[in-house]
């Protein structure tokens, strides 16, 4: 990966209130990266700090090598995409993207705006009147205006939350294909787990304006490092163990499940004291149905809940000796049926699966 932006020990303070607290971060050319964490974290005050639209209070923010201290919002090569869109609704949709091109005379607009409009998937819709485009359609119209001066880096910010679950879907695999297509560095905020999943080469995870863990999609999934991080990323079931450090790993007795090893890799950061957490996530669960065997490990359980999604259903199953009833996510499949609450079940898990983590982390 070749570095495009590197931010080095960024805080942002506004008044008293510490809104990014030593951030450092690396983001590489052709990069698909996301700022990822709940409401408030401070996900968009560093895209905006890389946009130039806040000034940092301390450390380095540098594209290209080049230290962007006092280089305003349009010198810099980056171009933002809003929530909002800010499309012109009286405005043609060649009008809204040839806005990006206001301060350049220098470049053909006609052929600078069908190319855009090529590249976000809407050739021939230059005389569309914006106010009568789809939701979907807005977004790319803002898509192409900001792409048309060819910047290095598209900064996103929250682009989808404005449409359907469907739209939004569909969106972001054109916006995959369209950064793949473009080649330019994406940063996307968002605070949707699985829309960062889905899209990104690498994930900062943000919390109270650190970042919590970096790291690509499975690694944040099945090696998060701590519990904050498992629980903002999907569903996990956690559970409490005694630790013993052994030669290539742990020796755990885990709650409800038993004595068992596991591999150095499956603690993401090493456990001191004899006290840790493990957690399993719903899926790498499952239950053993009538007429089933299973050379795998087993726990006797009783169905305490039952969710049925269609291709997915999930149970709520309490074992003996863990307070709280697991959650597993069992697929549908023809000839296995769905067990009511109450009924006696057996759970099947695979200690590879757990994830361990320092009790007090
Ligand atoms: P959201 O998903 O809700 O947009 P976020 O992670 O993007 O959240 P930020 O907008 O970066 O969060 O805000 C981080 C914190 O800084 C919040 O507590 C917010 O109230 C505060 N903040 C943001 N902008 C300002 C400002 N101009 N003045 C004072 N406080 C601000």
């Amino acid at each position: 990966m070749k570095p495009l932006i590197t931010l080095e020990g960024v805080n942002k303070y506004y008044g008293d209130y510490h809104a990014l607290r030593d951030i450092d971060l690396t983001i590489g050319e052709g990069e698909f990266f996301s700022l990822l964490g709940p409401s408030g974290c401070g996900k968009t005050t560093l895209l905006r700090t890389i946009a130039g639209f806040e000034t940092v209070s301390d450390g380095l923010v540098a594209i290209g090598g080049k230290d962007m201290a006092g280089v305003p919002a349009n010198l810099r090569p980056t171009n933002m995409v809003f929530q909002s869109y800010a499309i012109f609704p009286h405005l043609s949709v060649a009008e809204n993207v040839a806005f990006g091109l206001r301060k350049r005379p220098d470049i053909d607009k006609r052929t600078a705006v069908t190319e855009a409009l090529s590249m976000v998937g809407l050739a021939g819709y230059e005389k569309r009147a914006a106010h009568a485009l789809s939701g979907g359609q807005r977004q790319r119209v803002a898509l192409a205006r900001a792409l048309i001066l060819k910047p290095k880096v598209l900064l996103l910010d929250e682009p989808l939350s404005a449409l359907d679950k469907k739209m939004r879907e569909q969106m972001q695999v054109e916006l995959i294909k369209l950064q793949r297509h473009v080649g330019i560095t994406f940063i996307l905020v968002t605070h949707d787990q699985e829309e960062a999943l889905v899209m990104s080469d690498r994930i900062a995870v943000m919390f109270e304006g650190r970042i919590g863990q970096l790291a690509d999609a499975e690694t944040l999934y099945r090696r998060p490092r701590n519990r904050q991080v498992a629980e903002f990323i999907g569903k996990m079931n956690f559970l409490e163990a005694d630790v013993q450090p052994a030669a290539e790993g742990y020796d755990l007795r885990v709650a409800g499940l038993g004595a068992v090893s596991v591999a150095a890799a499956q603690a993401p950061e090493p456990v001191h004291g004899s006290a840790g957490v493990v957690g399993l996530r719903p899926e790498t669960l499952n239950l053993l149905f009538d007429g089933e065997t299973t050379k795998q490990m087993l726990v006797d359980g009783q169905v305490d809940e039952v969710v049925y999604y269609g291709d997915m259903t999930y149970y709520d199953v309490r074992i003996q000796g863990v307070e709280k009833p697991l959650n597993i996510a069992m697929k549908n499949v023809i000839g296995r049926p769905v067990l009511d609450v109450g009924a006696p079940t057996r759970v099947v898990w695979d200690p590879r699966a757990l994830v361990l983590f320092d009790r007090n982390g």
